[in-house]
């Protein structure tokens, strides 16, 4: 995918890591992509195979038990599964979401024990904010944990979790304080392992697109907590989750322009075969200025997408960057999408088609992470705030 723009925030290590990450991929995910599709989850294998192979918690700092690897490491392993077009196995989420949490806000004890587990793949990780009534509006958590003595006890349900049904840690979002003087006061984050009494997990959801990835509904019925299940202090969740935000935009958004130039090339390849009228669709003006302004487009958001890769290395990246970043890649992705399906005619709607899978698993990209409306919200505030 290096035809697409030219990119300068890699080094020849950072290529050579590529090489081997392109190489798990092709050989460990793709052949066996359509089989999760259907089964709605990846093998426990394939996790610990990436673990082996040094892609899980790759930016997470070796003496956390993580590989010790820079931002740009991670964002190859984010690439590399973008052009693979397989979105089945949640990695990032699992290590640069949950892992991140537990390596910035854990004890000695919760990074020891939990880190070396799930950059090995023995231990999958997801986070569970959104519930039935709480999306965009996260101040409006029902779960909660009480105290009782020192241990907590947790009720409450959670909806739409990434990795949530093959999870082996859960960070729930719930409420310890009901009294605080804003909801945002009274928010604590916990680690919920699987098999713990009261943990249930409900029905793997049907999704419109990335079928192979889990996402699950997830319950807590009197779920009996140790103090040491808290993260991080108590009531303190919320700015957790508020300072871990934008990189999981980033995220997103770096997903989005790597999907972006898979199906940009994959259009192109296409076009350059497919015939009509004599010549193949290539040859055609208006297809040929529709792909110069698709690229246009896409080399113009990595240049910005890089940009704030560069910006959050340095630790400079705020919350209304990565939100602009966010918002535009992901709609970026879906009207590429779209372009790219037409220009693959009729097979473009065809499941066997890759087009037909990355336009679907690109509806999501602007919805969750925060939806693109409430990503607008942060950008604006930041526009219109005196300061
Ligand atoms: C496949 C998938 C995976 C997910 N993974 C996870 C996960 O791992 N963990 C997790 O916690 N959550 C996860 N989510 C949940 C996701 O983050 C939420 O769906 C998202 O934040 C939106 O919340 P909602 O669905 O409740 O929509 P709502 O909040 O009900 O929004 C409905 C509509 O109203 C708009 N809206 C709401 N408030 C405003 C406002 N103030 N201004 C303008 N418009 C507004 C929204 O933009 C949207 O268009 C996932 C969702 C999906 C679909």
């Amino acid at each position: 995918m290096t035809d697409v723009g030219i990119r300068r925030i890699f080094s020849s290590e950072h290529d050579i890591f590529r090489e081997s990450v392109r190489k798990f991929f092709l050989e460990e995910v793709t052949p066996h992509h359509t089989e999760w599709e259907k089964a709605g989850e990846v093998s426990r294998e394939v996790w610990e195979k990436a673990g082996r192979q040094g892609l899980l918690g790759v930016n997470i700092a070796e003496k956390h038990g993580g590989v010790g690897g820079d931002l740009y490491s991670a964002a190859v392993v984010w690439e590399e599964q973008a052009y693979s077009n397989c979105t089945g196995p949640g990695f990032s989420l699992h290590s640069d979401i949950v892992m991140p949490y537990i390596a910035n806000y854990g004890s000695e004890e919760q990074i020891q024990r939990l880190i070396p587990k799930m950059t090995a793949g023995q231990c999958i990780g997801a986070i569970a904010m959104t519930e039935p009534g709480a999306g965009s509006d996260l101040q409006g958590v029902r779960t909660h944990a009480k105290k009782d003595g020192s241990d907590w006890i947790l009720n409450g349900s959670k909806v739409f979790i990434t990795n949530g049904w093959m999870s082996d840690l859960v960070i729930v979002v719930a409420v310890t304080n009901r009294e605080a003087r804003s909801p945002a006061h009274g928010i604590s984050l916990f680690l919920v392992e699987n098999g713990m009494k009261g943990f249930i997990k409900g029905r793997k959801l049907q999704k419109m697109g990335m079928k192979a990835q889990d996402t699950a509904e997830l319950f807590f019925e009197d779920v009996r907590l140790p103090a040491s299940a808290l993260l991080g202090q108590e009531n303190n969740g919320f700015y957790y989750l508020m300072a871990e935000l934008p990189q999981e935009r980033l995220l997103i958004a770096e997903l989005a322009v790597s999907a972006c130039e898979f199906m940009f090339e994959e259009t192109r390849s296409y076009v350059k075969q497919r015939k009509a009228f004599g010549k193949t669709v290539a040859h055609l003006q208006t297809v040929q200025h529709k792909l110069a302004e698709l690229k246009t487009r896409i080399c113009v958001t990595r240049a910005f997408v890089d940009s704030c890769l560069q910006l959050h290395a340095a630790k400079r990246l705020d919350s209304a960057t990565a939100s602009m970043a966010k918002y535009w890649a992901s709609e970026l992705q879906n009207s590429v999408a779209y372009e790219c399906v037409q220009l693959h005619g009729g097979w473009g709607y065809m499941w066997e088609y890759p087009i037909a899978k990355a336009y679907v698993d690109a509806r999501v990209q602007p919805i969750y992470g925060g939806t693109n409306e409430i990503m607008k919200e942060l950008i604006a505030r930041e526009i219109v705030r005196d300061k």
